[in-house]
Parts: structure tokens; sequence; C-alpha cells
């Protein structure tokens, strides 16, 4: 099933004539507070009463035209300019950026965001897309983190080469977002079995929590597993870690409850709020990550 649904992703019929289809933007709606950035900033000043922060991503992915990554470099300005009141970071594909089309102009778009980041005091994600962008991603970050303190980059529990890249990252002081990771790899590049993606997941914190209480890494678990975040935190506690030193990051409508509490016991939490109307590849990812939730769909078919 997960197989099928990361296949669907990539159907390029199916990418134009889903969305058309009111059962199908009913259904997303669990995922997404709503298709303009005005639902997702309301979705994030709620969030601040809970002391949870918000992590903003305009969903889109593989443009081939450079003026519409020109378009998401604005409007993320825009975000930057809209979000001074609450606690927001962003979150950027390169692809979304140009790198399918231009890799120097999807680096200047980079760039261009870096800079409205630090303008504003905020943060900037890099999310790490399938395993053919790896290497290009990995470069934009090693040649954007000396010139932006501020700037981080997600890596994939799921894939063998992630503890390698997390050792060569670490001399640059990096923010690393670990993720599972969320789309179809063969076996020649990374784990396919669920434990083995967890025992690597848990491996990957246990060589990167000292590093953050060296103060050389700032690390986000991105992962809704609460019992790998409890296995996590304690190693942490051994180590000394304050409650508020381990992040968490969760998506919009995933696990709602346990991000509340988490942010209620004092560890730092965020919610990553997507929005825009290029949901579709993204949600159907999300639908992979979890089959239960395409009865959920189905549900929607009925009056
Ligand atoms: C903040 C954030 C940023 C991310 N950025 C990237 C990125 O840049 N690149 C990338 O490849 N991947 C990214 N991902 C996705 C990630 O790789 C996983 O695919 C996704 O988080 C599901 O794995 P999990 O860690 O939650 O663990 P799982 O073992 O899959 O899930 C743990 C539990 O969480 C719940 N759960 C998980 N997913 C869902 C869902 N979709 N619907 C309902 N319940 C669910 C279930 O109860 C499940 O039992 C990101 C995820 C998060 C939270």
């Amino acid at each position: 099933m997960r197989r099928l649904l990361l296949w669907c992703a990539q159907n390029r019929w199916l990418a134009t004539h889903v969305p058309r289809w009111r059962f199908a933007r009913r259904a997303v709606r669990r995922f997404l507070p709503g298709e303009g950035f005005e639902a997702a900033l309301k979705a994030a000043v709620d969030f601040k009463t809970q002391r949870i922060g918000a992590l903003f991503t305009l969903l889109g992915e593989n443009l081939t035209d450079l003026a519409d990554a020109d378009s998401v470099v604005k409007h993320y300005e825009e975000v930057l300019a809209a979000s001074r009141e609450i606690e927001a970071e962003i979150s950027v594909k390169p692809t979304q950026l140009g790198l399918d089309i231009d890799a120097a102009a999807a680096f200047a778009n980079l760039q261009r965001l870096a800079r409205a980041a630090e303008k504003a005091k905020r943060f900037l994600w890099i999310d790490m897309e399938g395993s053919a962008y790896t290497d290009r991603t990995l470069d934009l970050y090693r040649r954007l983190r000396p010139q932006a303190p501020h700037v981080g980059v997600a890596l994939q529990a799921y894939l063998y080469r992630t503890v390698s890249d997390v050792a060569g990252l670490l001399p640059l002081r990096p923010a690393i977002r670990l993720v599972k990771g969320a789309y179809a790899e063969p076996p020649e590049v990374a784990f396919t079995a669920k434990r083995d993606v967890d025992a690597n997941y848990l491996a990957l914190c246990v060589f990167m929590l000292p590093e953050v209480m060296r103060s050389r890494l700032r690390l986000v678990l991105a992962t809704h597993d609460v019992d790998l975040v409890a296995k996590a935190w304690r190693f942490g506690q051994a180590l000394g870690m304050d409650r508020s030193q381990l992040e968490v990051a969760m998506l919009y409508g995933i696990r709602a409850g346990e991000q509340v509490r988490l942010a209620r016991e004092g560890f730092t939490v965020w919610d990553l709020i997507a929005y825009g109307d290029a949901w579709y590849a993204w949600y159907l990812r999300r639908l992979a990550e979890r089959p239960a939730n395409v009865w959920f769909v189905a549900r929607q078919l009925l009056p």
C-alpha cells in the first residue's frame, strides 16, 4: 500500500485530476488548516497560546519555471514580515527554488531567503527530498552555511548514508532536522523495514545529542513517534540535558494531543503547518505514512 501510494504521488495524470475532486479537497483539510497563508497564520497564533512554535511551509515541488521559484522567494519574504509576533520558522524544498532547472539559480534563491530570514531573525530549514537530490541538497547547505548560521537541513534516517552525512556536516556546526524519510527508496540506498529505520533513527540521536550538549549542533527530532522521542529523551537526560533543549517537530493535524503534552512538559515543540494549493504529492506521502488514513479519505465519499 505504501509503495502504491508513493507511486500515485508521482503520477502526473492523478496530480492534475485528483485536486479537482471535492471529496479529496475535503479529506486534505485534515492536514492543512486551509490553502491560504492566512489560515496557516491563524493556526500558528493558536499554537502560540500552547507554547508551540510554527514551521511554515508553502506546498510545491519540482518547479519547471524559474519565475515560479522567484514567486516562492517573494512569498516567503512576505511570510517572514507577517509573522513577527509569533515564534515561526520556514521550511522550503530545493526543487521549489528551481533545483531541477538550474542549480546556480536555486542557490541564489536560497541565499535570498537566508538573507530575508536573517533580517527577520528567523530560522530557515531546507527540506530533504528523494535520494536523487541528497548530494545536491547537501551541497547547497554546505555552501550556504558559512554565510548563514540560522539555516538547517533535514536528514533522513532511512538512508544508509545519513550517519556519514552527519559526520561530514559536524565541522560546520549545523542545524539538523532528523526525519525518518517520506519517499520510495530502493533497498540499495535505504532501510526498508520500519524496525531498521527506527533503530537507525535512535542510533543517530545517540550520535548527535552529545553534540547538542556541546553546543555544536542544533537538532530537531521531526517525528510523531513518541516512543522514539521518549527514548532519545532518556539518553538526553543521562547527558544532563534540560527538557527545553530537546526539540520535537510534528505535522499539523497529526498527534495534536502529543504536541500539546510535550510542550506542557517543557520540551521545545514545533508544528509544521503546510498550506497552498499544490498539496497533491505532499498529501499522498502523508497517506503512505499511515495507510489507515486511506479509510479516512474513503469516508469523505459518503454523503
Ligand atoms: C516536521 C516534519 C518535517 C518533515 N520533513 C521531511 C523532509 O524534509 N523530508 C522527508 O523525507 N520527510 C520529512 N518528514 C516526514 C517524515 O520523513 C516521515 O515520513 C513522517 O514523519 C512519518 O514518520 P514518523 O517519524 O512520524 O514515524 P512513523 O513510525 O511513521 O509514525 C509514528 C506514529 O505517528 C503517527 N503517524 C505518522 N504519520 C502519520 C500520518 N501521516 N497520519 C496519521 N498518523 C501518523 C502514527 O500513529 C504512527 O504510528 C517530516 C516530518 C515532520 C514531522
